[in-house]
């Protein structure tokens, strides 16, 4: 038998435990990832049930509710929502069984090598290179806004490994180690006063060939299941009605509805409607769009979704700078200028920040192409450089 006070020591200890798990992010994703619910539209073994987006968004909501507070965001967006579904489609085992897992619990943060000075939308001309050595490649070039470099052990990394074929067909992709001797990351401010992105400088980088990711010269192929995992993931995840940017909206505009005149409430009441409606309109759709897609990698859906939430965010947190009035040009007491993304939670931060939608992860010109062309069928950009090798193309 046990005692009163037995009983409420273990009791106690029990809780103490429960609390200790559930502050050790690692502990706790690596339990949620061997359950199968770290990503649910993943395999078995790998973090998932092979289901659907869509059921992630209902564990998500279920650990939130009870107090999870591990965002995927906040931990390693570039690495979850981009580099675990291009190891898990083109990687060895040997590249899962290293990766995936660590991914998820933010022990391994990752970025995304792709961007140069010259090349950005047109990505496919990039001139970065890499010549085989051995079994190593050796790397040289320059990429440029590589967002969260700085903190991270991977990149994920485009370059030229044939020059003498047209330039979609000459690309390989490698998992950079970022701390290899060569990598050299420097920082580049930004008009938030953070610096969360990077240039980063390549020098005789050596990068061992069993560290590729899809054969060689598919470097392309590989490339368009990260950007399209990319757009998926900046479109953001199924979240509840009226939450986010439009929820920030409509606070603001109760605070300050009764000091607008008449005439003036009544537009700026159909202004909030109506983005309160696309708000939903583009929520629903997302939901409807995550659902459908089983296991496998999304396709141009990916890309209306986050053409329509970019342009969306940049309207709403326009409307609320200016429905603040004179006041919505200062920046808050306090304005963080750091390196983190902490003026996010700053209103002036989002603000700024929200310019950068319609560049990020594409432009907005480029996913109105990509809408035009694979779903409404329409024809082709000129594309004159597509057939020729990538050395003959005039630089
Ligand atoms: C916040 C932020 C984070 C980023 N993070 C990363 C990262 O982590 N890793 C990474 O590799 N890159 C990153 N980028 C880079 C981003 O992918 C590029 O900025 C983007 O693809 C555009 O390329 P660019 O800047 O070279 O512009 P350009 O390609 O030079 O475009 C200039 C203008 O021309 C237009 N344009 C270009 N081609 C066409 C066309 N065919 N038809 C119509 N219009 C066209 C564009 O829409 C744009 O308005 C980031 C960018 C931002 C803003």
């Amino acid at each position: 038998m046990y005692s009163d006070q037995d009983i409420a020591g273990r009791t106690e200890k029990l809780v103490e435990e429960c609390r200790d798990f559930l502050d050790d992010q690692v502990r706790f994703r690596s339990a949620q990832w061997d359950a199968g619910l770290a990503l649910v539209h993943f395999p078995e073994g790998y973090g998932g049930l092979g289901g659907t987006r869509g059921q992630q968004g209902v564990v998500d909501e279920v650990l939130r509710s009870h107090g999870v507070r591990y965002e995927d965001l906040r931990i390693n967006p570039i690495g979850i929502g981009m580099g675990a579904p291009t190891v898990l489609a083109y990687g060895s085992d040997e590249l899962k069984d290293k990766h995936l897992k660590r991914i998820f619990t933010g022990e391994d943060i990752w970025c995304q090598l792709f961007s140069e000075p010259t090349h950005g939308s047109d990505v496919a001309g990039i001139p970065s290179r890499a010549v085989r050595d051995g079994d190593e490649w050796v790397v040289n070039g320059q990429k440029v806004w590589t967002t969260l470099a700085h903190v991270s052990s991977f990149g994920m990394l485009l370059v030229r490994t044939n020059p003498e074929v047209p330039k979609h067909k000459g690309l390989s992709y490698f998992v950079l180690d970022m701390h290899a001797p060569g990598v050299e990351v420097r920082p580049l401010f930004q008009m938030t006063g953070e610096a969360e992105f990077n240039e980063v400088f390549l020098t005789d980088v050596r990068i061992p060939d069993s560290d590729r990711l899809g054969a060689e010269g598919e470097g392309w192929r590989v490339a368009t299941t990260t950007l399209m995992n990319e757009r998926v993931a900046l479109a953001g995840g199924p979240a509840p009605r009226g939450s986010g940017p439009i929820a920030d909206l409509v606070r603001v505009w109760e605070e300050r509805r009764d000091q607008l005149d008449g005439a003036e409430r009544a537009v700026w009441r159909d202004r909030v409607a109506q983005l309160w409606l696309e708000a939903e309109v583009g929520r629903l759709t997302n939901a409807r769009a995550k659902e459908s897609a089983r296991g496998g990698n999304p396709g141009p859906e990916g890309s209306v979704a986050k053409l329509a939430s970019a342009e969306l965010n940049q309207a709403i947190q326009s409307a609320i700078v200016d429905l603040e009035g004179a006041g919505g040009m200062l920046h808050e007491p306090g304005y963080p200028m750091t390196r983190s993304s902490e003026s996010m939670k700053s209103r002036t931060g989002r603000f700024l920040r929200s310019r950068a939608n319609t560049i990020e992860g594409g432009t907005s010109e480029i996913m109105r192409n990509i809408l035009g062309e694979r779903m409404l069928g329409l024809p082709g950009d000129i594309r004159v450089d597509k057939d020729v090798p990538w050395s003959e193309i005039p630089k």
